[in-house]
């Protein structure tokens, strides 16, 4: 991956945002998640661009923001890539921000790397959110295969909590084919965080999708099958999924009824690259 420094004319927003208060200190991302939805991040072969003058964009446009929405990073790259390290881009850019009281910060990573930022973070109303979406280490080094160890997140999680700043977890997406373990992955972190526990599905009819189910098909053959079938414990255990996310007190959730019912719509006759099952339909 080839790391390229270059300076930029705008940091707040940008074209593939929704937040106009969303900062994003890099364009890709090191961490190449198999469900990236940001085109490109999943390559480990692309290029990584720090935007070197964030910090100063941040001082100059920052009293131009909404002060009653939170500045967030990031949604199109990872705030602590190993990059940051030597960089510190994200950590200025906070520094930035910590100077304006007026203004909340919202920080969405997989990285344990923040805890360097402690002592900033101390100082400024924020909410640090990890993506965690799945228990099984093995699993996670397939579908994250460059980021932290899930491990890694949940003592990162710990350390922030005791130092009295505020966390939460996103399991965000909910995988389809059982990469997702929606029952473990909340009693792990329910312990952990004190913050909400937020579940969202897969968006279906993505390249990414269509990504997750190559893996599956390469990796849990089985699995795939189930769902594609949907049997009826498959059924019925969503149902069970579903409950249990209703009932968790600390859960928020979008009903991932839809994950299992598209699945099927969209690669029940046909697994990507998988020779049609015997009895398939033919379109
Ligand atoms: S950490 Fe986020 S931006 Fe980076 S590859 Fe994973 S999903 Fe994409």
């Amino acid at each position: 991956m080839r790391i390229i420094e270059v300076t930029v004319d705008e940091i707040f927003g940008g074209p593939r945002v929704h937040n106009p208060n969303e900062i994003n200190p890099y364009v890709g991302c090191m961490f190449h998640c198999t469900y990236c939805y940001v085109e490109g991040n999943e390559r480990p072969q692309s290029d990584l661009y720090v935007k070197m003058n964030a910090a100063e964009l941040v001082e100059r446009d920052i009293e131009t923001r909404d002060p009653g929405v939170a500045i967030f990073l990031s949604s199109q790259t990872d705030p602590y890539l190993y990059a940051e390290k030597k960089y510190r881009i994200t950590r200025a850019c906070i520094e930035r921000v910590a100077q304006h009281p007026q203004y909340r910060l919202s920080i969405l990573t997989k990285s344990d790397m923040i805890v360097r930022d402690i002592d900033l973070l101390r100082n400024v109303p924020c909410t640090i959110q990890f993506s965690i979406t799945v228990d099984n280490p093995e699993l996670q080094r397939l579908i994250e295969p460059s980021a932290p160890s899930v491990a890694r997140r949940l003592e990162a999680i710990r350390r922030l909590e005791s130092e009295g700043i505020r966390t939460s977890v996103r399991m965000k997406p909910f995988l389809p084919f059982g990469f997702t373990d929606a029952r473990k992955v909340i009693e792990m972190v329910a312990d952990v965080t004190t913050g909400p526990i937020v579940v969202q599905g897969i968006d279906i009819g993505s390249a990414y999708m269509k990504r997750m189910a190559e893996l599956a098909l390469k990796h849990a053959p089985r699995e795939l099958t189930r769902w594609l079938e949907q049997p009826e414990d498959v059924r019925t255990e969503r149902e069970d999924i579903v409950q249990y996310l209703k009932r968790h007190p600390r859960v928020k959730y979008e009903d991932i009824r839809a994950v299992y019912q598209d699945v099927q719509t969209r690669f029940g006759a046909h697994p990507p690259s998988a020779p049609p099952r015997p009895g398939a339909r033919k379109s």
